[in-house]
Protein backbone atom coordinates (compact mmCIF):
# COMPACT_ATOMS: atom_id res chain seq x y z
CA UNK A 1 0.00 0.00 0.00
CA UNK A 2 1.34 3.19 -0.69
CA UNK A 3 1.52 5.67 1.81
CA UNK A 4 1.10 9.34 0.84
CA UNK A 5 2.78 11.52 3.38
CA UNK A 6 1.56 14.78 4.64
CA UNK A 7 2.97 17.30 7.38
CA UNK A 8 0.08 17.51 9.44
CA UNK A 9 -2.94 14.73 9.27
CA UNK A 10 -5.65 15.81 11.83
CA UNK A 11 -8.23 12.50 12.72
CA UNK A 12 -11.70 14.41 13.77
CA UNK A 13 -13.08 17.33 11.58
CA UNK A 14 -15.67 18.31 14.83
CA UNK A 15 -15.33 22.21 15.59
CA UNK A 16 -12.15 21.57 17.11
CA UNK A 17 -10.61 19.81 14.26
CA UNK A 18 -11.88 22.02 11.70
CA UNK A 19 -11.01 25.15 13.57
CA UNK A 20 -7.14 23.98 13.59
CA UNK A 21 -7.94 23.41 9.66
CA UNK A 22 -8.72 26.88 9.07
CA UNK A 23 -6.45 28.02 11.09
CA UNK A 24 -3.16 26.64 9.51
CA UNK A 25 -4.75 27.58 6.12
CA UNK A 26 -2.61 29.86 5.34
CA UNK A 27 0.47 28.51 5.67
CA UNK A 28 3.13 26.35 3.51
CA UNK A 29 1.44 23.00 4.97
CA UNK A 30 0.30 19.81 3.79
CA UNK A 31 -2.74 18.96 5.79
CA UNK A 32 -5.37 16.11 5.75
CA UNK A 33 -8.52 16.67 7.57
CA UNK A 34 -10.16 13.53 8.58
CA UNK A 35 -13.65 13.13 9.83
CA UNK A 36 -15.77 10.03 9.87
CA UNK A 37 -19.28 11.40 9.77
CA UNK A 38 -20.75 12.50 6.22
CA UNK A 39 -20.43 16.18 4.80
CA UNK A 40 -21.64 18.73 7.66
CA UNK A 41 -25.02 19.69 6.22
CA UNK A 42 -26.11 15.92 6.73
CA UNK A 43 -25.41 16.58 10.62
CA UNK A 44 -27.89 17.67 13.02
CA UNK A 45 -26.57 18.06 16.78
CA UNK A 46 -29.08 19.60 18.38
CA UNK A 47 -26.83 20.77 21.45
CA UNK A 48 -26.81 24.94 22.11
CA UNK A 49 -22.97 26.20 22.48
CA UNK A 50 -22.57 29.39 24.84
CA UNK A 51 -18.94 30.86 23.08
CA UNK A 52 -17.33 33.22 25.15
CA UNK A 53 -15.78 36.67 24.32
CA UNK A 54 -12.43 35.31 23.09
CA UNK A 55 -14.03 32.50 20.94
CA UNK A 56 -15.92 35.18 18.83
CA UNK A 57 -12.86 36.86 18.58
CA UNK A 58 -10.97 34.04 17.77
CA UNK A 59 -13.87 32.74 15.41
CA UNK A 60 -13.82 36.31 13.65
CA UNK A 61 -10.15 35.69 12.94
CA UNK A 62 -11.02 32.57 11.20
CA UNK A 63 -13.28 34.23 9.23
CA UNK A 64 -16.60 31.85 10.20
CA UNK A 65 -17.99 34.59 12.76
CA UNK A 66 -19.32 36.53 9.54
CA UNK A 67 -20.81 33.08 8.36
CA UNK A 68 -23.23 32.07 10.92
CA UNK A 69 -26.64 31.84 10.49
CA UNK A 70 -27.85 32.75 13.91
CA UNK A 71 -25.64 34.27 17.38
CA UNK A 72 -27.41 35.48 20.09
CA UNK A 73 -25.86 37.66 22.55
CA UNK A 74 -25.26 37.23 26.16
CA UNK A 75 -25.71 40.47 27.81
CA UNK A 76 -26.46 39.41 31.44
CA UNK A 77 -25.78 36.30 33.07
CA UNK A 78 -27.98 34.89 36.17
CA UNK A 79 -26.79 32.56 38.33
CA UNK A 80 -28.84 30.76 41.49
CA UNK A 81 -29.45 28.12 43.40
CA UNK A 82 -32.94 25.92 43.74
CA UNK A 83 -34.09 26.08 47.38
CA UNK A 84 -31.87 28.82 48.55
CA UNK A 85 -30.92 32.31 48.46
CA UNK A 86 -28.72 34.12 46.89
CA UNK A 87 -27.61 35.03 43.18
CA UNK A 88 -25.02 36.07 41.19
CA UNK A 89 -25.67 38.91 38.26
CA UNK A 90 -22.66 38.96 35.85
CA UNK A 91 -22.74 41.98 33.45
CA UNK A 92 -20.22 43.09 30.43
CA UNK A 93 -19.11 46.31 32.87
CA UNK A 94 -18.04 43.17 35.26
CA UNK A 95 -15.31 42.11 32.78
CA UNK A 96 -14.99 44.98 30.08
CA UNK A 97 -16.32 43.37 27.29
CA UNK A 98 -19.25 43.92 24.66
CA UNK A 99 -21.21 41.00 25.63
CA UNK A 100 -20.20 38.57 28.21
CA UNK A 101 -20.87 35.74 25.38
CA UNK A 102 -22.98 34.28 21.74
CA UNK A 103 -24.79 31.49 21.99
CA UNK A 104 -24.85 29.51 18.77
CA UNK A 105 -26.07 26.06 17.51
CA UNK A 106 -23.51 23.28 17.19
CA UNK A 107 -24.76 22.25 13.84
CA UNK A 108 -25.06 26.01 12.70
CA UNK A 109 -21.53 26.41 13.68
CA UNK A 110 -20.58 23.04 12.11
CA UNK A 111 -21.77 23.38 8.97
CA UNK A 112 -20.58 27.30 8.42
CA UNK A 113 -17.20 25.72 8.91
CA UNK A 114 -17.77 22.68 6.92
CA UNK A 115 -18.12 24.91 3.94
CA UNK A 116 -15.67 26.97 5.08
CA UNK A 117 -13.10 23.90 5.06
CA UNK A 118 -13.96 22.90 1.63
CA UNK A 119 -13.14 26.02 0.24
CA UNK A 120 -9.73 25.94 1.83
CA UNK A 121 -7.65 25.28 -1.36
CA UNK A 122 -4.64 23.52 0.34
CA UNK A 123 -6.62 21.41 2.43
CA UNK A 124 -7.31 18.25 2.24
CA UNK A 125 -10.56 17.47 3.28
CA UNK A 126 -12.05 13.35 3.52
CA UNK A 127 -15.01 12.60 4.89
CA UNK A 128 -16.96 9.17 5.61
CA UNK A 129 -13.42 8.42 6.57
CA UNK A 130 -13.09 6.24 9.50
CA UNK A 131 -9.90 6.14 11.41
CA UNK A 132 -9.02 2.41 12.38
CA UNK A 133 -5.30 3.02 13.67
CA UNK A 134 -2.75 4.76 14.48
CA UNK A 135 1.21 4.19 15.41
CA UNK A 136 2.85 6.75 16.80
CA UNK A 137 5.98 4.26 17.22
CA UNK A 138 7.37 5.11 13.64
CA UNK A 139 9.82 8.09 12.51
CA UNK A 140 6.82 9.38 11.45
CA UNK A 141 3.13 8.73 12.49
CA UNK A 142 0.89 6.88 10.57
CA UNK A 143 -2.81 7.05 10.16
CA UNK A 144 -4.58 3.67 8.88
CA UNK A 145 -8.04 4.77 7.44
CA UNK A 146 -11.53 3.16 6.00
CA UNK A 147 -13.53 5.20 3.07
CA UNK A 148 -15.98 3.67 0.66
CA UNK A 149 -14.96 0.28 1.54
CA UNK A 150 -11.41 0.64 1.03
CA UNK A 151 -8.57 0.57 3.43
CA UNK A 152 -6.26 3.82 3.30
CA UNK A 153 -2.66 4.64 5.24
CA UNK A 154 -0.89 8.12 5.25
CA UNK A 155 2.13 9.63 7.48
CA UNK A 156 2.30 12.53 9.05
CA UNK A 157 5.10 14.73 10.56
CA UNK A 158 2.47 15.85 13.20
CA UNK A 159 -0.64 13.34 13.76
CA UNK A 160 -3.50 15.87 15.70
CA UNK A 161 -6.40 14.13 17.46
CA UNK A 162 -9.27 15.82 17.65
CA UNK A 163 -11.62 12.89 17.35
CA UNK A 164 -13.23 13.51 21.20
CA UNK A 165 -11.01 10.60 22.71
CA UNK A 166 -11.52 7.52 20.86
CA UNK A 167 -8.27 6.50 19.40
CA UNK A 168 -5.51 8.44 22.06
CA UNK A 169 -5.63 4.95 24.24
CA UNK A 170 -3.05 3.99 21.15
CA UNK A 171 -0.57 6.28 21.43
CA UNK A 172 2.18 5.56 24.19
CA UNK A 173 2.41 7.31 26.94
CA UNK A 174 -1.30 8.82 26.97
CA UNK A 175 -3.76 7.71 29.78
CA UNK A 176 -7.11 8.96 30.89
CA UNK A 177 -8.44 9.97 33.95
CA UNK A 178 -12.07 9.72 34.18
CA UNK A 179 -14.88 10.61 36.53
CA UNK A 180 -18.58 9.26 35.15
CA UNK A 181 -20.91 12.14 36.79
CA UNK A 182 -23.91 9.03 36.43
CA UNK A 183 -25.91 12.67 35.35
CA UNK A 184 -27.57 12.94 31.75
CA UNK A 185 -28.06 16.01 30.49
CA UNK A 186 -31.66 16.94 28.61
CA UNK A 187 -31.54 19.34 25.56
CA UNK A 188 -34.16 20.94 24.05
CA UNK A 189 -35.38 24.24 22.71
CA UNK A 190 -37.93 26.16 25.17
CA UNK A 191 -40.08 29.18 25.04
CA UNK A 192 -41.69 31.27 28.22
CA UNK A 193 -44.22 33.80 29.03
CA UNK A 194 -41.93 36.16 29.56
CA UNK A 195 -38.65 35.92 27.82
CA UNK A 196 -36.18 38.10 28.94
CA UNK A 197 -34.07 38.81 26.55
CA UNK A 198 -29.98 38.58 26.24
CA UNK A 199 -30.22 36.98 29.95
CA UNK A 200 -28.60 33.26 30.24
CA UNK A 201 -29.82 31.56 33.36
CA UNK A 202 -27.46 29.04 35.15
CA UNK A 203 -29.42 27.51 38.45
CA UNK A 204 -28.45 25.21 40.73
CA UNK A 205 -30.34 22.62 41.63
CA UNK A 206 -29.46 18.94 43.94
CA UNK A 207 -29.90 17.04 41.32
CA UNK A 208 -27.57 19.10 38.79
CA UNK A 209 -27.28 22.28 37.21
CA UNK A 210 -29.72 23.65 35.02
CA UNK A 211 -29.35 26.71 31.80
CA UNK A 212 -31.09 28.13 29.94
CA UNK A 213 -29.38 29.71 27.31
CA UNK A 214 -31.22 32.60 24.66
CA UNK A 215 -31.02 31.70 21.29
CA UNK A 216 -33.21 33.76 18.81
CA UNK A 217 -36.67 34.35 20.31
CA UNK A 218 -36.73 31.00 22.28
CA UNK A 219 -34.28 29.36 25.13
CA UNK A 220 -31.94 26.34 24.87
CA UNK A 221 -32.04 24.33 27.62
CA UNK A 222 -29.34 22.04 29.09
CA UNK A 223 -30.89 20.19 32.13
CA UNK A 224 -28.61 17.97 33.70
CA UNK A 225 -29.59 15.05 36.57
CA UNK A 226 -29.02 11.65 37.12
CA UNK A 227 -29.72 9.59 34.55
CA UNK A 228 -32.60 7.13 35.90
CA UNK A 229 -34.35 10.98 36.68
CA UNK A 230 -33.14 12.03 32.96
CA UNK A 231 -34.89 8.62 31.48
CA UNK A 232 -38.31 9.20 32.98
CA UNK A 233 -38.66 12.89 32.18
CA UNK A 234 -37.68 11.86 28.49
CA UNK A 235 -40.87 10.25 28.82
CA UNK A 236 -42.84 12.56 29.90
CA UNK A 237 -45.49 14.29 27.75
CA UNK A 238 -44.62 18.29 27.13
CA UNK A 239 -47.29 19.64 29.59
CA UNK A 240 -45.86 17.79 32.17
CA UNK A 241 -41.79 18.37 31.07
CA UNK A 242 -42.97 22.26 31.50
CA UNK A 243 -44.30 22.12 34.58
CA UNK A 244 -41.30 20.22 36.05
CA UNK A 245 -39.00 22.41 34.99
CA UNK A 246 -40.97 25.38 36.25
CA UNK A 247 -41.08 24.07 39.49
CA UNK A 248 -36.75 23.87 38.98
CA UNK A 249 -36.62 27.18 37.42
CA UNK A 250 -39.32 29.20 39.30
CA UNK A 251 -41.15 32.18 38.17
CA UNK A 252 -38.33 34.56 36.75
CA UNK A 253 -39.96 34.15 33.22
CA UNK A 254 -43.70 32.79 33.90
CA UNK A 255 -44.81 29.69 32.23
CA UNK A 256 -42.98 27.68 30.13
CA UNK A 257 -45.16 27.65 27.13
CA UNK A 258 -43.51 25.92 24.55
CA UNK A 259 -40.70 22.78 24.16
CA UNK A 260 -39.21 21.30 21.15
CA UNK A 261 -37.75 17.64 20.69
CA UNK A 262 -35.82 16.68 23.35
CA UNK A 263 -31.91 14.66 23.39
CA UNK A 264 -29.72 13.57 25.74
CA UNK A 265 -26.19 13.43 26.02
CA UNK A 266 -24.16 11.37 28.98
CA UNK A 267 -21.58 13.24 31.37
CA UNK A 268 -18.21 12.60 32.37
CA UNK A 269 -15.44 14.38 33.01
CA UNK A 270 -12.07 12.54 31.03
CA UNK A 271 -9.06 14.47 30.60
CA UNK A 272 -5.06 13.14 29.50
CA UNK A 273 -2.83 13.12 31.89
CA UNK A 274 -0.25 14.36 29.15
CA UNK A 275 -1.13 15.41 25.97
CA UNK A 276 1.55 14.87 23.92
CA UNK A 277 3.26 11.47 22.44
CA UNK A 278 5.67 10.67 19.58
CA UNK A 279 4.74 13.11 16.72
CA UNK A 280 0.89 13.16 18.22
CA UNK A 281 -1.13 15.78 19.95
CA UNK A 282 -4.45 15.94 21.65
CA UNK A 283 -7.05 18.94 20.93
CA UNK A 284 -10.63 19.74 22.11
CA UNK A 285 -12.54 16.45 23.87
CA UNK A 286 -9.58 14.08 22.90
CA UNK A 287 -7.57 16.09 25.35
CA UNK A 288 -10.10 16.93 27.68
CA UNK A 289 -14.17 16.55 28.09
CA UNK A 290 -15.72 18.22 30.27
CA UNK A 291 -19.14 18.49 32.48
CA UNK A 292 -21.80 21.62 30.41
CA UNK A 293 -21.72 23.66 33.68
CA UNK A 294 -20.64 27.31 32.65
CA UNK A 295 -20.38 26.08 29.14
CA UNK A 296 -16.58 25.66 29.14
CA UNK A 297 -15.67 22.43 26.29
CA UNK A 298 -15.61 23.48 22.98
CA UNK A 299 -13.92 26.91 24.31
CA UNK A 300 -11.59 25.21 26.10
CA UNK A 301 -10.80 23.27 22.81
CA UNK A 302 -11.41 25.98 20.16
CA UNK A 303 -8.22 27.55 22.52
CA UNK A 304 -6.14 24.69 22.13
CA UNK A 305 -6.83 24.80 17.80
CA UNK A 306 -5.35 28.48 18.08
CA UNK A 307 -3.00 28.01 20.42
CA UNK A 308 -1.54 24.81 18.45
CA UNK A 309 -1.93 26.76 15.05
CA UNK A 310 0.08 29.68 16.74
CA UNK A 311 3.10 27.29 18.08
CA UNK A 312 2.99 25.19 14.71
CA UNK A 313 3.73 28.96 12.69
CA UNK A 314 6.30 29.96 15.20
CA UNK A 315 9.07 27.37 13.44
CA UNK A 316 9.91 28.70 9.90
CA UNK A 317 8.16 26.11 7.54
CA UNK A 318 11.26 23.89 6.59
CA UNK A 319 12.85 23.67 9.55
CA UNK A 320 13.70 19.72 9.76
CA UNK A 321 11.53 17.85 11.34
CA UNK A 322 8.76 19.62 12.46
CA UNK A 323 6.01 20.47 12.20
CA UNK A 324 6.10 17.78 15.36
CA UNK A 325 9.32 17.64 16.94
CA UNK A 326 9.44 16.83 20.52
CA UNK A 327 10.48 20.48 21.40
CA UNK A 328 7.42 21.95 19.60
CA UNK A 329 5.07 19.28 21.45
CA UNK A 330 6.63 20.29 24.72
CA UNK A 331 6.13 23.69 24.53
CA UNK A 332 2.49 23.78 23.37
CA UNK A 333 1.45 21.57 26.12
CA UNK A 334 3.45 23.71 28.74
CA UNK A 335 1.53 26.39 26.82
CA UNK A 336 -1.89 24.58 27.70
CA UNK A 337 -1.38 23.46 31.28
CA UNK A 338 -2.75 25.94 33.72
CA UNK A 339 -5.70 27.21 30.96
CA UNK A 340 -6.55 23.58 31.08
CA UNK A 341 -6.39 22.53 34.28
CA UNK A 342 -8.05 25.89 35.58
CA UNK A 343 -11.09 25.26 33.59
CA UNK A 344 -11.43 21.41 34.42
CA UNK A 345 -11.05 22.56 38.16
CA UNK A 346 -13.88 25.27 37.85
CA UNK A 347 -16.40 22.85 36.27
CA UNK A 348 -15.73 20.04 38.57
CA UNK A 349 -15.83 22.39 41.55
CA UNK A 350 -19.06 24.12 40.09
CA UNK A 351 -20.92 20.51 39.78
CA UNK A 352 -19.55 19.42 42.90
CA UNK A 353 -20.10 22.34 45.03
CA UNK A 354 -23.79 22.76 44.37
CA UNK A 355 -24.96 19.45 44.17
CA UNK A 356 -24.26 18.61 47.18
CA UNK A 357 -27.07 17.47 49.73
CA UNK A 358 -25.59 18.62 52.85
CA UNK A 359 -27.47 21.52 54.30
CA UNK A 360 -24.20 23.45 55.62
CA UNK A 361 -22.36 22.93 52.44
CA UNK A 362 -26.09 24.50 50.61
CA UNK A 363 -26.22 27.29 53.16
CA UNK A 364 -22.29 28.44 52.24
CA UNK A 365 -22.39 27.23 48.98
CA UNK A 366 -25.73 30.52 48.66
CA UNK A 367 -23.45 32.20 50.93
CA UNK A 368 -20.53 32.02 48.44
CA UNK A 369 -23.35 33.39 45.67
CA UNK A 370 -24.79 36.14 47.56
CA UNK A 371 -20.81 37.25 48.56
CA UNK A 372 -19.70 36.71 45.11
CA UNK A 373 -22.51 39.22 43.79
CA UNK A 374 -21.00 41.64 46.83
CA UNK A 375 -17.46 41.63 45.95
CA UNK A 376 -16.73 43.57 42.16
CA UNK A 377 -12.95 41.73 42.50
CA UNK A 378 -14.34 38.20 43.02
CA UNK A 379 -16.96 38.92 40.02
CA UNK A 380 -14.52 39.86 37.76
CA UNK A 381 -12.32 36.79 38.65
CA UNK A 382 -15.13 34.50 37.51
CA UNK A 383 -16.29 36.77 34.68
CA UNK A 384 -12.91 36.21 32.99
CA UNK A 385 -13.10 32.45 33.75
CA UNK A 386 -15.64 32.17 31.80
CA UNK A 387 -15.12 34.72 29.02
CA UNK A 388 -11.38 34.28 28.39
CA UNK A 389 -10.57 30.75 30.45
CA UNK A 390 -7.54 31.51 32.68
CA UNK A 391 -5.34 33.98 30.70
CA UNK A 392 -7.37 37.00 30.20
CA UNK A 393 -7.12 36.83 26.75
CA UNK A 394 -6.61 39.25 24.46
CA UNK A 395 -6.89 38.16 20.70
CA UNK A 396 -5.90 41.26 19.12
C1 LIG B 1 -25.23 19.06 26.31
C2 LIG B 1 -23.92 19.75 26.02
C3 LIG B 1 -23.87 21.13 26.00
C4 LIG B 1 -22.65 21.78 25.76
N1 LIG B 1 -22.61 23.13 25.82
C5 LIG B 1 -21.43 23.76 25.63
C6 LIG B 1 -21.36 25.19 25.69
O1 LIG B 1 -22.36 25.87 25.93
N2 LIG B 1 -20.16 25.79 25.46
C7 LIG B 1 -19.02 25.05 25.23
O2 LIG B 1 -17.95 25.64 25.07
N3 LIG B 1 -19.06 23.70 25.17
C8 LIG B 1 -20.23 23.04 25.37
N4 LIG B 1 -20.27 21.69 25.28
C9 LIG B 1 -19.03 20.94 24.96
C10 LIG B 1 -18.82 20.88 23.44
O3 LIG B 1 -19.93 20.31 22.79
C11 LIG B 1 -17.57 20.06 23.12
O4 LIG B 1 -16.51 20.50 23.92
C12 LIG B 1 -17.18 20.20 21.65
O5 LIG B 1 -18.19 19.67 20.83
C13 LIG B 1 -15.87 19.48 21.38
O6 LIG B 1 -15.56 19.54 20.01
P1 LIG B 1 -14.52 18.53 19.37
O7 LIG B 1 -14.42 18.92 17.93
O8 LIG B 1 -13.30 18.42 20.21
O9 LIG B 1 -15.22 17.09 19.53
P2 LIG B 1 -16.54 16.54 18.85
O10 LIG B 1 -17.57 17.59 18.73
O11 LIG B 1 -16.87 15.29 19.62
O12 LIG B 1 -16.08 16.11 17.40
C14 LIG B 1 -15.23 14.99 17.20
C15 LIG B 1 -15.28 14.64 15.70
O13 LIG B 1 -14.39 13.54 15.47
C16 LIG B 1 -15.03 12.61 14.60
N5 LIG B 1 -14.45 11.28 14.85
C17 LIG B 1 -14.58 10.53 15.96
N6 LIG B 1 -13.91 9.37 15.82
C18 LIG B 1 -13.36 9.39 14.57
C19 LIG B 1 -12.54 8.48 13.84
N7 LIG B 1 -12.17 7.30 14.36
N8 LIG B 1 -12.15 8.82 12.59
C20 LIG B 1 -12.51 10.03 12.05
N9 LIG B 1 -13.27 10.92 12.70
C21 LIG B 1 -13.69 10.63 13.96
C22 LIG B 1 -16.50 12.70 14.99
O14 LIG B 1 -17.35 12.23 13.95
C23 LIG B 1 -16.66 14.19 15.25
O15 LIG B 1 -17.02 14.92 14.11
C24 LIG B 1 -21.48 21.02 25.53
C25 LIG B 1 -21.54 19.62 25.52
C26 LIG B 1 -22.75 18.99 25.77
C27 LIG B 1 -22.79 17.48 25.77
Amino acid sequence: MSEQQFDIVIVGGGPVGMALALALRDYDLTVLLLEARALPEKVDDPRPLALSHGSQLILQRLGIWKNLVQSTPITTIHISNHGHFGHVILTPEDAGVPALGYVVNYHDLYHSMGRMVREGSNLDYQTNALVTAVRTDLPLAQVTYQQHGMTRQVRAKLLVLADGGKLAEQIDGIEYQTHDYQQTAIVANVRAELPQPGTAYERFTLNGPLALLPSGDEYALVWTMPIAEAAKKLKLDDSHFLQQLHEQFGDRMGNFTHVGQRSSFPLILKHASGIAGHRAVLIGNAAQTLHPVAGQGFNLGLRDAWELASEISRVPPDTPGEPGSARMLAAYSRRRQSDKRTSRIFTDSLVKLFTVDLSLVQSCSSLGLTALDCLPPAKRLVAHQMIFGTKGWFIG
